[in-house]
């Protein structure tokens, strides 16, 4: 933590922000955050503030682009993948919207004001001065692929029968997903999806102490990002998989909830490629077994 002057808790959040600005060897975002963190006086509740906030904003507010092209058929719909079906009515949109609310507060956000303690128990970092961004964007390329991995078998053994039933049947609800559906799960299946988002950065973080907590909020942000995406239902000509071969996106994760069979990864699409595991006619044309 950098040393500035300990003004009194008192002061309006402005006041806070002009007294980080003395330190000048802070960057404006280092200045914001200690501003933050002062303001609060509690590190639980400044965590848990900025990491709810965070996630309530980036999911409704990536997901209202997706409602609005699906509000818009004459413009989007030549870009829906599923382009026989019509794209979800402003009921099943509100349905979801209620139903994640739902779950935002009752699952998630408990699990978010025990995640501090967590942290401080691993030995990550969350004061000022922020990490090198080369140190971030390389833990952040890790946890996506130690995530992909711990996503691809638990979810292909949330297909097996008693423990689709028990768990994973509520986000099959839509066969064709849109972009509020991506978190549309039952609280047993966002608990143990949401262990493999805040895990690896844990784990990382007690074997090297070198994890900070803006590099899990920008990773946090990133893997919602991913799975709001996938859910979209829609492949553009500038989508990411055009670009990197093996990142999976709307196209890979679409075949996934209409065939309801292989694509289990998240993010990529090695693991399925590898394990005979990916779904559709694109599967058939590898030889695989459409079973699994
Ligand atoms: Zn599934
Ligand atoms: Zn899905």
């Amino acid at each position: 933590m950098v040393n500035l002057a300990s003004p009194s808790h008192q002061m309006p959040y402005l006041e806070f922000v002009r007294v980080a600005k003395q330190n000048t060897s802070l960057t404006w975002p280092e200045q914001l955050w200690w501003a933050h963190y002062t303001v609060w006086d509690n590190d639980i509740l400044a965590t848990g503030i900025i990491t709810f906030l965070a996630h309530e904003l980036i999911y409704f507010g990536r997901c209202l682009p997706w409602a609005v092209a699906d509000a818009l058929p004459s413009i989007f719909h030549r870009f829906r993948i599923q382009d026989h079906k019509p794209p979800p009515s402003a009921s099943d949109q509100w349905t979801c919207v209620k139903y994640i609310l739902a779950i935002h507060f009752v699952v998630e956000l408990p699990l978010i004001v025990l995640f501090h303690p967590m942290m401080e128990l691993c030995g990550l970092q969350y004061m000022v001065p922020f990490p090198k961004f080369s140190l971030l964007a390389a833990q952040i390329a890790l946890f996506f692929i130690v995530e992909d991995s711990y996503h691809y078998w638990l979810h292909r053994a949330l297909h097996w029968g008693p423990l689709y039933r028990a768990v994973h049947r509520v986000h099959h609800q839509y066969a064709a997903p849109f972009g509020l559906a991506a978190e549309y799960a039952s609280p047993a299946e966002t608990f143990l999806l949401g262990l493999g988002t805040i895990c690896p950065p844990l784990l990382l973080g007690y074997i090297t102490g070198s994890v900070h907590l803006i590099t899990v909020l920008t990773w946090m942000a990133l893997r919602q990002l991913q799975a709001i995406d996938a859910h979209s239902g829609y492949d553009f000509p500038w989508s990411l998989r055009r670009l990197i071969p093996f990142w999976g996106g709307a196209d890979w994760h679409d075949d996934h909830h209409r065939y309801f069979r292989g694509n289990y990864s998240s993010s990529f699409t090695y693991w399925d490629v590898f394990m005979g595991t990916v779904a559709g006619p694109r599967g058939k044309a590898k030889g695989h077994d459409s079973r699994q």
